[in-house]
């Protein structure tokens, strides 16, 4: 992969310290910030998230022109204000539930430019994105599209369709967001001849407009390689459907994956150049297979808004227990970021008032939680005097927090403050011990 050099001294660009040493975030101390919306506290960069649009965007312009795409896949983050932003970068979306779309309805956001996955679509879910317009749904098996020509005949509509498949790579990331290997929930194999037989089978429903394919190889990827043999798996098997069945694919998804840094220790990928020898080697793989190039599309989540995010908390109890280890606790834990406790996620957490002394002590940062398991992080450097009152901040928290957020031990999901042009305005107000009520009968 190429990456990206990264001259700021911090993990990521939007992050600084000012002159008394505190921690700011989109040029922001974020002491005033904690005391204004209280933490555990979300923050959002609103321009990286931008940046983020327009480096892709122009990337996908410059290696395949207009015929690319760029969709946001909103499982990392869905809130309205998001699918604002993207409906003003011009960007589409990846949908997976009735709630995204719907919050993307209530953004306004253009559902032509919306495609819809989901490894078990109900019918009411089908029902209800033909309802809104949802311009394409990816398709994972051949029960679903017998779902959607049944519904789409009831309509009297054409469903336009990508049929998800598995090209037989594995990533090598984390086991639960490799996706792409052909033992997979998601999509139908090539290797088995599966992709072969859901292609015929959508060529034959009168109520399926068949635009394409789409996989998506897994997530936290940082080995280009994996974009090659993905794209070249996925290339053969439009040239081969061009040759046996006379179609050919107008749109190839090769899904999202870019890795993003957590940690000093992962690089920083340059999307703008990884996209940009994509977008060469599909041209020239094109060319060789005799197939004019399809419509291609890029659906990254992660890389979008991860470090366009971070997370502040208040420290509470430090338990210092001699002989063993120091544990830190802050006001929030897995109910806010459940993936050091999912996958072992590594992060960066750092004090908020100053910079890191000489001298530091290793500390397990831990959450609330009744559960052993409820940890942000262990083997954490801070300085040796943290006590309660404390700020903590956990970076690169922009992707799948808020969005796997849960009510655990009934504890309220934080706000989502964005950050713009030097001021703050709420995204997600936090929620309150009546919202926790709200729904008991
Ligand atoms: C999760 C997912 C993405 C986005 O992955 P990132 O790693 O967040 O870029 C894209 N497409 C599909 C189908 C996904 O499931």
């Amino acid at each position: 992969m190429i990456v990206t050099e990264n001259k700021s001294g911090m993990i990521c660009s939007n992050l600084s310290r000012d002159e008394s040493g505190e921690l700011c975030f989109a040029g922001m101390p974020l002491s005033p910030l904690a005391q204004k919306y209280g933490t555990p506290l979300y923050l959002y960069d609103e321009a990286r998230i931008r940046e983020r649009c327009r480096t892709y965007l122009g990337a996908v312009r410059e290696a395949f022109g207009d015929r690319a795409r760029v969709l946001y896949a909103s499982k990392a983050a869905s809130f309205r204000r998001l699918y604002e932003i993207m409906r003003e970068e011009g960007m589409g979306i990846d949908v997976v539930s009735r709630g995204e779309i719907y919050t993307a309805v209530r953004a306004g956001f253009p559902l032509e430019r919306a495609y819809f996955h989901s490894n078990n679509k109900t019918d009411e879910d089908i029902a209800y994105a033909m309802e809104h317009g949802v311009g394409y749904f990816v398709v994972d098996n051949e029960e679903e599209l017998y779902a959607i020509d049944r519904l789409a005949t009831a309509r009297g509509i054409q469903q336009r369709v990508l049929l998800r498949l598995t090209p037989g790579i594995d990533p090598h990331t984390y086991a639960a967001v490799a996706t792409g290997k052909v033992d997979s929930k998601f999509g139908s194999a090539i290797e088995t001849g599966q992709a072969d037989a859901i292609t015929r089978l959508a060529l034959s429903l009168s109520h399926v407009a068949l635009k394409g394919f789409h996989c998506h190889v897994g997530s936290q990827v940082f080995d280009s390689d994996v974009y090659f043999r993905a794209a070249e798996v996925m290339l053969s098997f439009v040239a081969h459907m061009a040759r046996t069945e006379g179609f050919l694919a107008e749109e190839l998804d090769i899904g999202g994956g870019y890795g993003v840094r957590y940690v000093a220790e992962q690089p920083e990928i340059d999307i703008a150049e990884n996209i940009r020898e994509v977008g060469e080697f599909m041209t020239r793989r094109a060319e060789e297979l005799g197939i004019t190039l399809p419509v291609v599309a890029f659906e990254p989540g992660r890389s979008i808004v991860a470090d366009a995010g971070l997370t502040v908390y208040t420290v509470g109890t430090v338990k210092r227990i001699p002989g063993y280890k120091t544990y830190v606790s802050v006001d929030g834990g897995m109910t806010d970021n459940p993936r050091f406790a999912l996958y072992g996620s590594p992060y960066t957490i750092l004090p908020v008032a100053a910079d890191l002394p000489e001298e530091t002590e290793s500390c397990s940062v831990v959450g609330r939680c009744c559960e052993s398991g409820d940890i942000l992080q262990e083997n954490v450097p801070l300085p040796p005097d943290m006590a309660r009152g404390d700020l903590l901040a956990c970076l690169t928290t922009g992707a799948y927090h808020y969005s796997m957020a849960s009510n655990y031990n009934r504890i309220p999901r934080p706000p989502v403050v964005m950050l713009a042009d030097g001021t703050s305005y709420l995204a997600v107000r936090r929620e309150t011990p009546e919202d926790l009520v709200a729904l008991d009968c």
